[in-house]
C-alpha cells in the first residue's frame, strides 16, 4: 500500500508531503499547493496490491480521493481520549467507473506525533453519519465533487 501526494495532471508524485495535513486541507474544501512541474491540481492517491486475481496481483489498484470529511476541527481531535481525528476518504478507481470510501483516522503516537491508524476506526453511528455528509459548520467541500449520501 502507498499513499502520497500526486499531480491530477501530469501524475508527479510528492512523496514528502505529509497526508495528514494533506487530508485536513482537502477536508477544509480548501486545495493544495499546484504541481509545482505543470501547476495541474494535487491530491491524494492511494496504491492498494490485492493477491486475486494472481495475474492481476502485482498491479496495484488506484484510487484518487476525490473528496474528504473530517469528524473533528485540530481542537476537538487533540481534547478526544486519546487523540482521535478521523474521515472519511471519498475515492475513485483510476481507470474504472468504480467510486468508494475509506474510513481513515489518525491517533497519537508514543512521541506524541500523529500517527496512521492501522486498523479501521472505531465510530458511533452518529459519528458515521457525520462522516458521510457534510459538518453543519463546514466551507463549501464541493471541490467539483458531487454529494455522497448513503446513510
Ligand atoms: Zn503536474
Amino acid at each position: 500500500m502507498s499513499t502520497t501526494v500526486f499531480c491530477t495532471k501530469c501524475e508527479e508524485r510528492y512523496t514528502g508531503m505529509n497526508i495528514h495535513e494533506a487530508a485536513k486541507v482537502l477536508a477544509d474544501g480548501r486545495l493544495l499547493d499546484l504541481c509545482p512541474k505543470c501547476h495541474g491540481p494535487r491530491s491524494i492517491r492511494i496504491e492498494h496490491k490485492y493477491p486475486y486475481p494472481p495475474e492481476k496481483s502485482s498491479e496495484p489498484h488506484k484510487f484518487d480521493v476525490t473528496k474528504v470529511n473530517r469528524l473533528f476541527t485540530d481542537e476537538e481531535a487533540e481534547k478526544q481520549e486519546p487523540p482521535f481525528d478521523s474521515m472519511m476518504f471519498f475515492m475513485h478507481e483510476v481507470g474504472t467507473e468504480n467510486d468508494y470510501i475509506w474510513p481513515v483516522y489518525w491517533t497519537k503516537n508514543r512521541r506524541g506525533d500523529w500517527w496512521w491508524g492501522q486498523f479501521p476506526p472505531v465510530l458511533t453511528i452518529d459519528q458515521l453519519r457525520l462522516l458521510m455528509n457534510e459538518r453543519k459548520d463546514s466551507a463549501n467541500r464541493t471541490l467539483g465533487i458531487r454529494q455522497t449520501s448513503i446513510l
